[in-house]
């Protein structure tokens, strides 16, 4: 299979969304599904809503939002993906819900069609062995939110084939974005770099170095990053930052990855950052307030 028109995405959440929306205005024709027609209709909903935003700030065309939008179907049958030349999963975190749908995917789709993963964590190598197709299976992994963010880590698992990689650099460059190849162990690049340093500012916190407040102004104005780390952690979700803390330090079997309590407090708390209205900071007043 040399050219991929057809992309189908498997998980209309905000990853599933977002790449469907970057790939049907990169000129692809996409297919969407998920468990409901409610999530569905919520993922169209959103995904209009955000096409109209970019069109209202000149960073796109009207006309192209519109075509964009009628050159994807959302479906609940994964039937559709027998149609697909790379279907991408973007389905939740959880290796049994990977694999049950990588099982279902195999017996619908062309046998000469790719398969991706969008997993934050999980190993490539791992979900590759899982498949009838191993070599042209791989991680692509889009940043969130999609259509903003430039970078898609590509995670190449042993077995993946060189015409995969290669399809895989092809559709990065044909949406506009870039690409960092990273190598299959836990946590790829970006979170393996970015979550210990969050970790590390909870730390800082933990042992009163600094108050939220300090800690993310010297970040900001010290080391010029446009968020301080705990403001970041509350955007990510703070489940997200304690579950991927977890496997750097269960798979490097390293103690520096030891996750904070004071993260593993506030994770227990139900305070998960801005998703639950609070975490480093308390947002459901008109200003975010330090909760140290
Ligand atoms: P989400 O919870 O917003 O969406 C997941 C979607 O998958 C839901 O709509 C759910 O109904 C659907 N789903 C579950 N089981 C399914 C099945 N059997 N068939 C079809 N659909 C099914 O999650 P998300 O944040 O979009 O994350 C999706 C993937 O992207 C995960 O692997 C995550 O690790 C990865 N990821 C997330 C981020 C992030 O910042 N949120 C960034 C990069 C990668």
């Amino acid at each position: 299979m040399s050219e991929i028109t057809t992309i189908g995405i498997v998980g209309a959440g905000q990853m599933g969304t977002g790449i469907a929306h970057v790939c049907s205005l990169g000129g692809y024709d996409v297919l969407v599904s998920d468990l409901s027609q409610e999530r569905l209709d919520a993922s169209r909903t959103r995904m209009s809503q955000n096409m109209a935003r970019q069109a209202s700030k000149g960073a796109i065309a009207q006309a192209d939002a519109d075509a964009a939008m009628k050159r994807i179907q959302f479906s609940t049958e994964l039937g559709q993906m027998a149609h697909a030349d790379l279907v991408i999963e973007a389905a939740t975190e959880d290796e049994k819900v990977k694999r049950a749908i990588f099982a279902d995917l195999q017996s619908v789709m062309n046998k000469d069609a790719f398969l991706a993963t969008n997993t934050s964590s999980l190993s490539v190598t791992r979900l590759a062995a899982s498949t009838d197709r191993p070599e042209r299976f791989i991680g692509l992994h889009f940043m969130n939110p999609v259509p903003v963010m430039k970078l898609v880590e590509l995670i190449r698992g042993i077995q993946t084939n060189e015409a995969t990689y290669e399809m895989a650099k092809g559709l990065v460059d044909r949406l506009e974005k870039t690409h960092a190849t990273a190598e299959d162990f836990p946590a790829f690049i970006v979170n393996r770099i970015l979550m210990p340093m969050i970790n590390e500012a909870v730390y800082a916190l933990y042992e009163g170095v600094g108050t939220v407040e300090s800690i993310d102004r010297a970040m900001r104005l010290g080391a010029n990053h446009p968020m301080g780390p705990l403001e970041l952690a509350d955007f990510v979700g703070l489940d997200t930052c304690l579950a991927v803390m977890r496997v750097l330090h269960e798979e490097l079997a390293d103690t520096k990855y030891r996750p904070c309590p004071l993260l593993v407090k506030y994770v227990e708390a139900g305070w998960l950052g801005r998703k639950a209205d609070r975490g480093f900071y308390d947002y459901r007043g008109e200003t975010p307030v330090p909760t140290r």
